[in-house]
């Protein structure tokens, strides 16, 4: 039982840990303000020459707050003279202090820490490690973790770059292609999405002071990524280490295929969810059905609307997963198709081209589909090429009637196309994965594509976090 005089003892020795850490540290400080000011003689300085000169040192004194802090933090971990096996039980005794170096933001963290180690069982360990949950890499999480942002921006030696004049520290690129690729690794659709409580916020946003429900559109899309084959990797010719050569393999583009739900508030669009890989139509179809099941979409609160092209797959999915959904088919879309009839139509008359889908696109627009059917069946083609251009149109249109009622549409506030925003896919993809020379393993590139859907559906951080938990959680239970 703990008494009064224990506690009594036990506060005073951590009061003076206290004292003697301040001193420490405050010694430390003068030190450092000593060459600080010998840093900066030459008159006169700018604030920006200073600013500098405090930014180049700043870490010589936060790795020092650092250090102190962990000591007095940790001093049971510190001091700690024996520790049970974790295999057999048996209680070893501390063998001498092993430090170590780590880097962090703050600068680099020296460490010593009692180490044990079973004979028996011929395995060692740090317990400090384990309750400072460090990485077992050099560069600690908060390093990683910049790293990976950054990477999910640029392309990975610009990223080692900007990380370089940024921080003042540096990280070697294939050390953020490694925890890009491990942080990536196991990433589903669920795991980059908003919980359904952060769903729920994002609609309640939008839906203040409104009569109406707000407009949750579901677009679905696809867009191409330059792939390369996974016979590319390895070295070649026996050389060590030789990066896949262009010419040895033959690049091929793949279609990224996904869906993004995001809320119309006039103008804007709050983003809700997005989830794109290289994948099958049946796996997009399975991960809308995640989705659904674990009730993120509270379909209750919102009008749920698919914006998508003609593609069958889509609308099928969708009648399966959300039924009541209201389908529209994309008008920006539909637009570009009939150009091309035009073009087989009057391939010598471009005045009458652009009339015609001119016209026809007004007609659509304000709900005259009838109309634009009856035109094309009275078309009379000429030639075969035009013919069956007119047939092919007719049947899409016939097909998709239910989802072109754009007059009524457009009076209830849903929107008719997504070409009036960024295509849905075109923001995750392009603008990482879309860059001249770069070909993708397509395991990587989904690997980046699924850390992109995650900044864009603010979980960076929590998927992050849960690497750090997995990697020091696999460790912990299995021997070193
Ligand atoms: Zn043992």
């Amino acid at each position: 039982m703990v008494t009064a005089p224990v506690l009594v003892l036990e506060e005073s020795r951590q009061a003076w840990v206290r004292d003697q850490t301040r001193r420490e540290l405050h010694e430390c400080f003068d030190l450092w303000l000593d060459s600080m000011e010998e840093a900066v003689t030459e008159e006169p300085t700018s604030l920006d020459a200073l600013a500098k000169a405090v930014f180049a040192r700043r870490q010589e004194l936060t790795a020092k707050v650092t250090e102190a802090l962990v000591k007095q933090r940790h001093r049971p971990a510190l001091h700690q003279k024996t520790a049970p096996c974790a295999q057999c039980g048996r209680l070893l005794p501390a063998r001498a202090l092993v430090p170590r170096t780590v880097e962090t933001l703050v600068g680099e963290v020296c460490l010593p820490r009692p180490y044990f180690y079973c004979v028996e069982c011929e395995g060692g360990f740090y317990p400090l490690d384990a309750v400072l949950e460090l990485s077992n890499r050099r560069k600690q999480w908060d390093i990683q973790e910049a790293g990976a942002r950054l990477a999910a921006e640029v392309p990975f030696e610009t990223a080692q770059e900007l990380f370089t004049q940024l921080t003042g520290l540096t990280l070697s690129a294939p050390t953020t292609h490694e925890v890009v690729g491990e942080l990536g690794r196991e990433l589903g659709v669920l795991e980059v999405s908003p919980t359904r409580e952060e769903v729920a916020q994002r609609v309640a946003g939008v839906a203040e002071d409104k009569k109406q429900s707000p407009i949750l559109v579901l677009a679905i899309d696809g867009a191409h990524v330059p792939t390369r084959p996974a016979g590319a990797k390895g070295p070649g010719n026996g050389k060590k280490r030789q990066r896949a050569r262009r010419a040895k393999w033959q690049g091929e583009w793949k279609e990224a295929k996904g869906f993004r739900f995001y809320l119309v508030d006039k103008e804007r669009i709050v983003q809700v969810l997005s989830w794109h890989q290289i994948q099958t139509d049946a796996q997009v179809g399975e991960a809308l059905r995640r989705v659904k099941e674990a009730g993120l979409i509270p379909e209750e609160r919102v009008r749920l609307c698919v914006i998508g092209d003609g593609a069958k797959w889509i609308w099928n999915q969708v009648k399966a997963i959300f039924p009541n959904a209201v389908q529209i088919l994309d008008y920006y879309h539909l637009s570009e198709r009939l150009h091309k009839v035009a073009l087989a139509q009057f391939p010598d008359d471009p005045l009458q081209e652009r009339e015609w889908v001119e016209a026809t696109k007004a007609r659509l627009f304000y709900g005259y589909v009838d109309w634009v059917l009856l035109d094309l069946e009275q078309m009379n083609p000429q030639e075969q090429e035009s013919a069956a251009e007119v047939r092919k149109l007719l049947g899409y249109l016939r097909e998709n009637q239910g989802r072109m009622k754009y007059r009524s549409l457009r009076r209830k506030g849903y929107p008719i196309g997504s070409g009036g925003i960024e295509s849905a896919n075109k923001f995750i993809s392009h603008v990482r994965l879309k860059r001249s020379g770069a070909w993708w393993y397509v395991e990587r590139a989904n690997v980046m594509l699924a850390l992109r859907c995650a900044k864009y559906n603010g979980t960076f951080q929590r998927v992050f976090a849960r690497y750090k938990h997995r990697v020091i959680a696999g460790r912990d239970s299995s021997p070193s």
